[in-house]
């Protein structure tokens, strides 16, 4: 199944899977998880390739659209070389085993079958606050980006309450239930503002939201940092994009973001079902990424992490079936039978199958291409700021 025609077909396939699932019921008490019991309980791996997505965006290691449909932002410097480009690949391996913290933080696979390695814990701070610090491990970058939007957005209003931090991933990233994707420290669950006493995991719509403040984070982010995807409820993004438009925001522009008729672009800013109760911000990592995609093989090598597919050793008992075998390790009883080479679902007692598992990390395809930054044109470049560029856009 590794075959080209799944290397086509998964990144199709993987992004209706790749935003949270709702948090568990028991520390939201209206945790979406009533409504997507599935996405919550699910083994992640098995039910990738019988999904199919609503729509079909790219997905997330593909390349992007066509650099015409991008303005050039103008003010973008080159990014610095990245900080292991000077070690060849038999010294980042010496690194690798004998100051394995000297390489930083690395994201290794996708967002949905990853691993974060070095992560950095997202510490508390005076405009935020995180809800389960057992769950909020990320890349440096990660961590910094959501560090410095909040940080932005107190310096245009201040007095403003703590926004609420929900999981990133796991110290060690894989899967975290119940999400689906926050696996390699990219993933962020973060709170709205709300114009009401602050809580984790309200459901927001436009009598309790934000709105000036949740637009003005929202600008942050995907101007100030290397946003991938932000997902959120169409009707937030519905009360959001009215209000930046009332705001003299560029219509081509918010269309890139949100979507609409004046972009061609993929909208950066994404429904996804469960997210009227926070958002959900994946970034890009231009070092970890990289990282990630140049250790892979090593850490593979070395047992540091689990290739896509791998197998566990079970020794049958008296009674065992191959149904019963394949139902307890989420696999199709035709998956243990090629593994072992059977011809017919006998088994016998006392003797050592393979079960093929494929819970692992991804392997990177090529290096990593993050597109420019989607920033508004330039102010002052029309009367109102937005016709000629719109125009310009077409
Ligand atoms: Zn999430």
């Amino acid at each position: 199944m590794v075959g080209a025609m799944s290397r086509v077909l998964l990144p199709f396939l993987l992004i209706g899977l790749q935003a949270c699932a709702a948090l568990p019921g028991s520390r939201h008490p209206r945790g979406a998880a009533a409504t997507q019991p599935a996405v919550a309980t699910r083994a992640p791996a098995p039910e990738v390739e019988e999904t199919t997505p609503a729509d079909g965006p790219l997905g997330p290691d593909e390349t992007p659209e066509e650099p015409e449909a991008t303005p050039p932002p103008p003010t973008e410097p080159a990014p610095p070389p990245h900080p292991l480009a000077k070690l060849s690949d038999e010294q980042l391996e010496q690194e690798l085993l004998n100051d394995p913290d000297s390489l930083g933080s690395v994201s290794l696979g996708q967002t949905n079958r990853g691993a974060l390695f070095n992560g950095v814990l997202m510490p508390d701070g005076p405009y935020w606050k995180v809800v389960n610090p057992r769950q909020t491990w990320g890349t440096r970058e990660t961590v910094e980006a959501i560090e410095h939007s909040i940080t932005r957005l107190n310096e245009e209003f201040p007095d403003t309450q703590p926004l609420y931090v929900g999981d990133i991933s796991e110290k060690h990233g894989g899967h975290i239930a119940p999400h689906i994707s926050h696996q390699a420290g990219r993933d962020v669950d973060l709170g709205y503002y709300y114009s009401v006493p602050n809580q984790w995991y309200v459901r927001a719509d436009g009598s309790n939201l934000d709105i000036p403040r949740t637009w003005a984070f929202t600008k942050i982010l995907v101007t100030e940092s290397d946003v991938e995807h932000i997902f959120m409820d169409r009707k937030i993004q519905k009360v959001l994009k009215e209000y930046a438009l009332q705001q003299g925001e560029d219509p081509a522009w918010l269309d890139s973001l949100f979507g609409g008729p004046l972009s061609h672009q993929r909208p950066l800013i994404m429904h996804e079902d469960g997210h009227d109760t926070h958002m959900h911000v994946r970034f890009y990592n231009r070092i970890a990424q990289e990282s990630g995609r140049r250790l892979y093989r090593m850490m593979i090598a070395h047992h540091m992490i689990k290739p896509p597919t791998y197998y566990v050793h079970y020794k049958v008992k008296r009674g065992d079936n191959l149904g019963r075998i394949a139902k307890r390790y989420h696999v199709k009883i035709k998956a243990i039978k090629r593994a072992n080479g059977l011809h017919s679902s006998r088994i016998i007692a006392g003797r050592t199958y393979k079960i093929p598992q494929r819970g692992g990390v991804t392997a990177p395809r090529s290096a990593i291409v993050i597109p420019p930054r989607r920033l508004p044109p330039p102010t002052g470049s029309g009367t109102s700021g937005h016709t000629t560029t719109a125009a310009a856009q077409r």
